[in-house]
């Protein structure tokens, strides 16, 4: 059996183009032109890379992306200061703090980066780690989704996948990624209707005895954890979705969690890396914004 490849890049563009109508329509109907601000600290070149797209995203979309450039040495207290002043900006709707914060910055103290997010106004928090949106998600009543596993839901229901009834395991269980995913998964109602949703769900880890065994239990089976090409052929039940998550740098190429070219011959359906999950974050980044500007006009 060769799989179905999930075209992201395609999903995405989909997304992007719903989105770009829906802000025409917003700003059509006397809305204020949505807009995102970035903080970007210090040099890292794929934090770079990233908030660049980010804004050349925003543009296509009719959305005002913003990137505020400090350097590595600025301080704790400057950026909670510019986060205050970001969330008095009415003009601002969006805030993004790009993560990885450097390591040796705050005078080589590092940052205390939950004091950082949490410093970030709920209503503005497109990235949803404050913990009232994470504590909203919880309650089946979310807000703001977090980008990544919001994307992953979209990638199902666009592609006619349902996972309701179905076994999905996660593997990795960060709060970005795999403890959301996990928990949108098995709410009752999803941000896509009652197909992606309704799971049973396990989330797996580095400490899961019998990984292998786990993983194929999974109808639909989901890799986040950051080994390049850990999950293997083996590992996949026969006709499986595969959705792998992982970016990881090997040499001068990016490889996934899943060993594609055997997990392709196994699973059904099975997104690529790059061009699967990756694109859609920033997608779900700018619906999050649309989002977020109507939630504050309305307030
Ligand atoms: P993370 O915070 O490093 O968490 C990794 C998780 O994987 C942890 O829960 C860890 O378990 C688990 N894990 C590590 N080794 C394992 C093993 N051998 N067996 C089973 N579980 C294992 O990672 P993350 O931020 O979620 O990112 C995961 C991957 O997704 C990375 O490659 C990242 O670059 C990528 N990513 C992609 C996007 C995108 O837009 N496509 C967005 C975010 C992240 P413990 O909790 O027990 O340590």
């Amino acid at each position: 059996m060769t799989a179905e490849i999930l075209d992201g890049k395609q999903i995405a563009a989909e997304i992007r183009a719903d989105v770009a109508r829906d802000v025409q329509q917003f700003v059509a109907d006397g809305g204020p032109k949505p807009s995102l601000a970035a903080i970007l600290i210090g040099e890292d070149p794929a934090s770079q890379v990233y908030v660049r797209n980010k804004n050349r995203a925003c543009e296509n979309a009719g959305l005002d992306g913003r990137t505020h450039r400090l350097p590595a040495e600025t301080t704790q207290q400057e950026l909670l200061q510019l986060i205050d002043t970001l969330n008095r900006d009415g003009s601002v709707h969006g805030i993004l703090v790009q993560l990885p914060l450097p390591e040796h910055g705050n005078g080589g103290k590092g940052f205390d980066e939950r004091a950082v997010l949490d410093a970030v106004d709920p209503l503005k928090d497109v990235d949803a780690f404050s913990p009232v949106n994470v504590g909203l998600l919880m309650q089946g009543r979310p807000r703001f989704l977090p980008c990544t596993p919001h994307g992953i839901v979209q990638l199902l229901h666009r592609r006619g996948i349902s996972v309701a009834g179905k076994h999905v395991v996660v593997v990795g269980r960060s709060d970005i990624v795999g403890k959301p995913m996990a928990m949108m998964l098995a709410q009752r109602d999803g941000s896509c209707g009652r197909e992606v949703a309704n799971a049973t769900v396990t989330l797996a880890h580095s400490r899961t005895a019998d990984l292998g065994q786990v993983c194929r239990m999974a109808d639909c089976l989901i890799a986040a954890v950051g080994v390049p090409e850990m999950i293997k052929a083996d590992m996949i039940k026969p006709g499986a979705v595969v959705i792998d998550v992982g970016i990881n740098r090997v040499g001068e190429k990016l490889v996934g969690d899943v060993a594609f070219d055997e997990a392709k011959e196994v699973a059904g359906a099975i997104t690529p890396v790059p061009g699967g999950v990756g694109p859609l974050t920033i997608a779900m980044l700018l619906h999050n914004t649309l989002l977020a500007a109507k939630l504050q006009t309305k307030a």
